[in-house]
């Protein structure tokens, strides 16, 4: 199984060092032919304006679009879920070119600039159900992106309550979704929608596997889904 790691920036090689642990070959990706020999695809963290100027520079956009769209399971971590999701806020004017797909409002800098990132314990009730191991996740935040709203379709998995010190930041911002978020003291940082999985934190950038051995299990679903359609059109 071969599973592609988008590489134009950021944290692609600590995601492709996990693969290892896990018996998978991780390969970087940076042009959209690349995309032909790979079942699934990471998109790391970093920052997704200096991603996308990179993607739009490489050719990328409509490839990786292409390959959304055929259901490939696609794993989006922070700058990786802003470059999924439907519609992005708090960027500067003109904004960035979005891949798309994932039907959610994402904010760019939810939490803040580089020195209000933080560490943070997570529940994930349904990667705990299908992997295992302890109840709780640990949760890497780097400038990281919040979810603001999502569509009926899309899967929470993970929230987080809001660090005592964002509501005075925020109201820096001027976004009115922002405001409903502060209303209700969390947000959501982690959903899957299908084959989509994004997470507005870092798992690669910890010891725990269960987010990359999740996602591979999706590769399977994804695999017998097409081979029960294709018995399906064949009349097996
Ligand atoms: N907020 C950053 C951005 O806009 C993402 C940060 C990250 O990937 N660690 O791209």
């Amino acid at each position: 199984m071969v599973v592609g790691v988008l590489a134009l920036q950021g944290s692609f090689n600590e995601h492709i060092a996990v693969l290892r642990r896990l018996g998978v070959k991780g390969v970087e990706v940076r042009k959209p032919e690349q995309l032909q020999s790979v079942r699934a695809l990471i998109i790391p963290g970093g920052e997704s304006t200096t991603m996308a100027k990179l993607a739009e520079y490489h050719n990328l956009f409509p490839a990786l679009r292409e390959f959304v769209k055929m259901g490939n399971p696609v794993w989006g971590t922070c700058a990786g879920l802003i470059f999924l999701a439907d519609k992005a806020v708090g960027q500067k004017a003109g904004g960035q070119e979005l891949i798309g797909g994932l039907n959610c409002t994402v904010h760019r800098n939810f939490f803040g600039s580089q020195i209000q990132s933080f560490e943070t314990e997570l529940s994930v009730p349904e990667i705990v159900a299908k992997e295992g191991g302890p109840p709780s996740f640990r949760g890497v935040f780097i400038r990281a992106p919040g979810i603001l709203e999502v569509g009926p379709e899309v899967q929470v998995l993970a929230e987080v309550l809001l660090p005592s010190d964002r509501p005075a930041k925020r109201s820096a911002a001027s976004e009115n979704l922002e405001e409903e978020a502060v209303a209700e003291k969390k947000v959501i940082v982690a959903v899957k929608q299908g084959t989509l999985l994004a997470t507005a934190f870092h798992p690669e950038l910890t010891a725990d596997t269960r987010w990359h051995s999740y996602f591979l299990k999706m590769l399977d679903e994804d695999s017998q889904e097409a081979s029960s359609s294709m018995a399906l059109s064949s009349g097996n």
